[in-house]
């Protein structure tokens, strides 16, 4: 959880390092999955930021080369304030996008995107709602990026800062479901962790120069979206391996509790670890065919990323679906009465009877662990497999440009012995 800092040698949190070797990236990995196995979900706090602050010290470092801008030295001041102050960083980059069908300056409501109102000598003013962002509950600043790569008509929404998350103007939504009143903290209800994500809301918020690094440059906006992505997408295999792991143990504690050893299911168990250890494998495969960006951060590779998100979109949820086999009923939503039941001075004790099953296990212990494979397999627990860090269809648009189809098929035409060259049909 601790490193040295690369630019000042002193020990720092991992989550505000520049992470500029293949053993670096790794540890992001091995991080991730740990908090997982931790918390049983996302700790977005220390995830999102942490890859936005090595992702725009490469592109500070292309853009002040062809503008002659300072970015890089001010995003260096910032992060050396950051791991002084062992902040914990949101990062945000997806906005409210308002039509999905059109650009942002197309939008009937330009404050869809987050966009530069204003730009003054001393900062600028934004305006717009990001969305979905996690852990903002728990960070102390949040680092914004463009949503999307961006053309010239686009340049208003070509930003990127970092700002307190107490700024004046800014609005944050946590994304909650309310409670329905009852008391749950000291029952089996409700897990006793879970991330959130947040709406942000800026209403002219100004911020400084030295918080700016980027200002209407749209032509880096594409880099920023490839850099983030490639390293997004691979460590997010860890997180759901993490996850996966969870659910292997919770699917053994409900094996048990049941009153089955966990070997009844070991072909299951086993299917599950695979799914898990693909995603990660897949992703340190990513990081491993990776290279150091002459800035000095990390960029894994594109096309192994981009698949291993379609993996991490499509084999959790597969892993989801055994636990809950193996769980029984009682793992599935609405099958299992709450702890005001559980604990009724009235009837309580008759419950109790209902629920206890394997002799190795009391009724609370079969309860608590079926209410944590409901969590994790139907609920809370469910931590942006699908959407998070972008839709596995985006994904596929990237493994789709980066298969050399006409390659492959002159290797297939090669082997086959075939003289003549075999063209697509023409458009009729
Ligand atoms: C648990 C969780 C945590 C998250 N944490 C963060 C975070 O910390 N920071 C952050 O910035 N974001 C975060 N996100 C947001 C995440 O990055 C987005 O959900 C993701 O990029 C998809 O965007 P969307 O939700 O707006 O889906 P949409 O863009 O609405 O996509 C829905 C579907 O429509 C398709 N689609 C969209 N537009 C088009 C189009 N023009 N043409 C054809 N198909 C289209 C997509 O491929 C997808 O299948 C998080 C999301 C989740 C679920």
């Amino acid at each position: 959880m601790t490193t040295r800092s690369k630019l000042t040698g002193r020990e720092i949190h991992s989550f505000n390092s520049l992470m500029m070797s293949l053993e670096d990236i790794i540890n992001n990995a091995k991080f991730k999955r740990t908090m997982y196995r931790l918390t049983g979900t996302c700790t977005g706090g220390v995830c999102v930021g942490w890859n936005a602050q090595n992702v725009l010290w490469n592109v500070t470092h292309e853009m002040d080369r062809e503008y002659g801008t300072t970015y890089q030295e001010r995003l260096k001041q910032w992060i050396l304030s950051a791991q002084e102050k062992g902040l914990v960083v949101a990062g945000a980059l997806t906005d409210t996008k308002g039509d999905r069908s059109l650009k942002p300056s197309q939008q009937p409501d330009q404050d869809s995107n987050v966009h530069i109102k204003e730009v003054r000598e001393d900062g600028i003013v934004i305006r717009g709602a990001k969305a979905m962002i996690a852990g903002v509950a728990a960070s102390n600043e949040i680092f914004i990026l463009p949503g999307a790569g961006y053309g010239e008509a686009d340049r208003d929404f070509a930003v990127a800062c970092v700002v307190p998350r107490d700024i004046q103007g800014l609005t944050v939504v946590e994304a909650r479901r309310p409670s329905d009143g009852r008391e749950l903290e000291d029952g089996f209800d409700m897990v006793e962790t879970g991330t959130t994500q947040a709406y942000l809301i800026f209403e002219d918020v100004f911020v400084p120069n030295e918080r700016v690094f980027m200002c209407r440059e749209y032509k880096y906006t594409g880099k920023i979206i490839e850099y983030f992505t490639a390293n997004y997408r691979a460590c997010i295999g860890a997180c759901v391996a993490g996850q996966g792991d969870v659910m292997i143990g919770a699917a053994a504690l409900m094996a048990r509790a049941n009153g089955l050893p966990a070997k009844t299911f070991s072909g299951k168990i086993v299917d599950m670890a695979i799914n898990n250890e693909t995603t990660y494998g897949v992703g340190i495969g990513a990081m491993a065919l990776g290279r150091q960006h002459p800035a000095g951060a990390w960029v894994s590779d594109s096309l192994m990323a981009h698949t291993n998100k379609v993996h991490v979109a499509t084999l959790p949820y597969e892993t989801k679906r055994l636990c809950q086999d193996i769980g029984g009923g009682i793992a599935e939503t609405g099958c299992l009465p709450s702890y005001q039941d559980f604990t009724s001075p009235e009837y309580g004790y008759l419950v109790q009877k209902c629920i206890k099953a394997g002799r190795n296990a009391s009724a609370e212990t079969r309860a608590r662990a079926a209410r944590l494979v409901e969590w994790l397999t139907l609920g809370a627990g469910v931590p942006g497999c699908m959407h998070g860090g972008g839709s596995p269809d985006g994904a596929k648009l990237v493994v789709r440009a980066r298969t050399p189809l006409e390659e492959y098929v002159e290797y297939a035409r090669t082997i086959a012995g075939i003289p003549e060259t075999v063209l697509e049909p023409e458009k009729k």
